[in-house]
């Protein structure tokens, strides 16, 4: 039986939610699904507003230009990431600005921001990478000193808090992705969360063309962002149940750093003991010389046994198309080091133990451990 590295988790209640769109005909992007799944989801980052839109990009998106970003404008951002967190920043005409980011975490190095900031710079986004919510503390000061805004990546992070306060809620305005494999998911989907009237209006006219009264005049370029109201029904599906999904990839977190941590040449997620961590994905980091095998290697090696991983993200800052755009790359050594031993074991939530025992045991006799 393959293991693939992440399925959604679908249940009756998320069936019967996309039966009553297609029994009443409220199947575009209008209907009391998207409204309830808002304001649900509104509750659960302790935010004053979430809006939907159609993906986590677009989510982004709409966070920088909300933000009040401008063309020629810098955003500092992790220099490891998904190449959708700079694309959200070159779409609005701005500059992202790469920074390494913490050698354990994968997340922005705060300690390294502040030599990055130019009369340019307007903005800070982090990413929560892989759910371990990102230290704060000073961001907030330096946000403050040069007058920036945070924004927040949280597509890998829903449910997770810094101290006690959840992420979403955590900068000026945050971008949620519900992408197949995010632990809330409804296939594509993404939100935007604020406490910031100004930006919620501002997210809600750009989402849907800039429409303004009178109807079909409009005085700037907006979008259409839009999630339907069947995407809305798999979210607040999953929403009403979010405790139990985050529960399960934490037990699943749980069981594969028993199995692994004496493992030489692992490294295992990393804790959190600044707030509250979510596993959206199990990621290990192999010392090739520890383990006796490279990291490409022990992929394949599983993948011939029927396990599927996948490796870490490709440092921001040296992905050709940035190189192209910027005349060259800077080679950051934490988020370089990432990419060469980073990976990621299967993490659906509804996985069974067993087969997260087996995912551990193939590493280990594939490294003739056992
Ligand atoms: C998944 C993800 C996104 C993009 O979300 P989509 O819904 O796939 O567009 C953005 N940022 C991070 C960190 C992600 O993991």
């Amino acid at each position: 039986m393959n293991i693939p590295v992440c399925e959604p988790t679908i249940g009756e209640r998320e069936r019967s939610y996309v039966e009553e769109c297609m029994r009443t005909g409220w199947i575009s992007s209008s209907g009391k699904f998207i409204e309830r799944f808002e304001r649900k989801f509104a509750e659960f980052c302790g935010t004053q507003y979430a809006i939907s839109c159609s993906n986590g990009t677009t989510a982004l998106h709409l966070a920088v230009l909300a933000a009040g970003i401008e063309p020629g404008d810098q955003v500092i951002c992790p220099d490891f990431s998904i190449i959708a967190t700079s694309n959200a920043i070159l779409y609005a005409n701005a500059t992202p600005i790469f920074c390494d980011v913490e050698p354990v975490t994968g997340n922005i190095d705060p300690d390294k921001i502040e030599h990055l900031i130019t009369p340019r710079t307007k903005a800070i986004m982090v990413v929560h990478m892989y759910g371990c919510p990102v230290k704060m503390e000073k961001i907030y000061s330096l946000a403050e000193k040069y007058n920036l805004k945070i924004i927040e990546d949280a597509a890998e992070a829903h449910g997770a808090k810094y101290r006690d306060r959840p992420v979403g809620s955590l900068g000026h305005v945050a971008a949620f992705s519900f992408y197949a494999n995010k632990i809330i998911s409804c296939g594509e989907g993404g939100m935007v969360t604020t406490n910031d009237k100004e930006i919620a209006d501002k997210v809600k006219l750009l989402r849907n063309h800039a429409f303004k009264e009178p109807r079909f005049v409009h005085d700037e370029i907006g979008y259409n962002y839009r999630m339907t109201n069947i995407q809305a029904a798999i979210g607040l599906a999953q929403l009403e149940r979010a405790e139990e999904l985050i529960m399960k990839r934490k037990i699943l977190a749980e069981i594969y750093g028993a199995h692994l941590c004496t493992t030489p040449g692992i490294t295992i997620q990393p804790r959190c003991n600044y707030g509250e961590r979510v596993c959206w994905m199990y990621d290990i980091r192999i010392d090739e010389k520890q383990f006796g095998m490279s990291r490409d290697d022990l992929m394949l090696n599983l993948q011939n046994n029927g396990i599927e991983t996948r490796t870490f993200f490709h440092p921001l800052s040296c992905q050709l198309a940035n190189v192209k755009k910027f005349n060259g790359c800077t080679f950051y050594a934490n988020s370089q080091k990432l990419w060469k031993e980073g990976m990621y074991l299967p993490s659906s939530s509804h996985l069974k133990s067993e087969d997260i025992i087996r995912v551990c045991d193939t590493i280990k006799s594939i490294r003739g451990n056992l």
